[in-house]
């Protein structure tokens, strides 16, 4: 019998699924509201619904990609900032009792399955080795290591968000000062943006939401104040990759997320800095690749999750 994987990504407000024939081909695909900000066990009940919607399709193996701190010794979500009430919620077990079907789940972080999915269909395709970046409501980070996800011994790596760039910093939702995510992010911008008097006022009355890509619009209308914070942000975010570069020795740095839409406002400086910041011949060969694959690749990604949880066909 031929395998079909189902790939799920958990977002704040959809619930995304593919199903990916053993080659790769997408064979199929659906959404469906996740109500997280309902709280995670309106989030479970749509997801095991969700999964059940599948229930024809012969599925062989289920990849989910989560958007939080997923341990996967205890099989708990350790914590979602987007979903209500999940520290340490036993998600493994909920989701088996929901689903109640023997297909086996694999479960990693969403920025993991968004790493895998560029690294195995988007930017990254052709690398051994690479870190994926995801610039969005925070700073999320997935790791390829030649050629496999790694996700640490318990499912803990890549949360590169929380490298400290400042020990005197800025206050991180992880309760730690100075995260690069603290200056690397939607939420850093809008701090940056509230905290700076000029651009507090010229930005007043944008909705929240909208900061970040109000803050674009002016950088590229030449504000000398936007283009200075795009600038930092460039820099710092060049301090995070030589970080992981210096450690690594990845030749592959691919850079997704809404943030990534600024592009050309942050990109050359963060270029000089990685430069100046990697060690010996570290930076040699060193690509920083825009991804291409958008709010697919965290969907794909959890399809491969899937298939390589189950491993070779015998
Ligand atoms: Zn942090």
């Amino acid at each position: 019998m031929k395998r079909k994987f189902l790939g799920i990504d958990i977002g704040g407000t959809n619930l995304r699924g593919k199903i990916i024939s053993e080659k790769g081909d997408v064979l199929g695909e659906g959404k469906t509201r996740s109500d997280a900000h309902m709280g995670i066990s309106r989030l479970m009940e749509n997801l095991a619904g969700f999964i059940k919607g599948f229930a024809g399709e012969e599925i062989s193996a289920i990849g989910i990609g989560i958007p939080g701190v997923f341990d996967r010794r205890n099989g708990t979500l350790v914590q979602a900032p987007n979903i209500a009430n999940t520290k340490n919620f036993p998600f493994a077990a909920a989701l088996s009792d929901g689903i109640g079907t023997a297909t086996p789940v694999f479960i990693e972080n969403d920025a993991s399955c968004a790493a895998l999915g560029e690294y195995l269909a988007g930017a990254g395709r052709g690398s051994d080795s690479m870190v994926m970046i995801t610039l969005g409501t925070g700073f999320g980070g997935g790791i390829i290591l030649d050629g496999r996800l790694w996700s640490g011994e318990d499912g803990f790596a890549g949360e590169v968000g929380h490298i400290t760039i400042d020990p005197s910093g800025s206050l991180c939702s992880c309760g730690a000062r100075g995260c690069i995510e603290t200056y690397v992010s939607q939420v850093a911008i809008k701090r940056i943006v509230r905290e700076h008097t000029e651009l507090g006022k010229k930005l007043a009355g944008t909705e929240e939401s909208a900061i970040p890509e109000r803050l674009a619009e002016l950088a590229r209308e030449k504000d000398r104040a936007a283009i200075s914070i795009w600038n930092d942000f460039g820099t710092n975010l060049g301090v995070g990759i030589s970080i992981l570069v210096n450690i690594l020795d990845v030749k592959t740095v691919v850079v997704g997320g809404g943030l990534s839409g600024a592009w050309e406002l942050f990109i050359g400086k963060t270029l000089e800095e990685t430069e100046r910041r990697c060690l010996g011949g570290a930076a040699r060969g060193l690509r920083i690749k825009r991804a291409v694959l958008g709010d697919d690749s965290g969907v794909l990604g959890a399809c491969y999750v899937a298939k390589s949880g189950l491993g070779e066909s015998s």
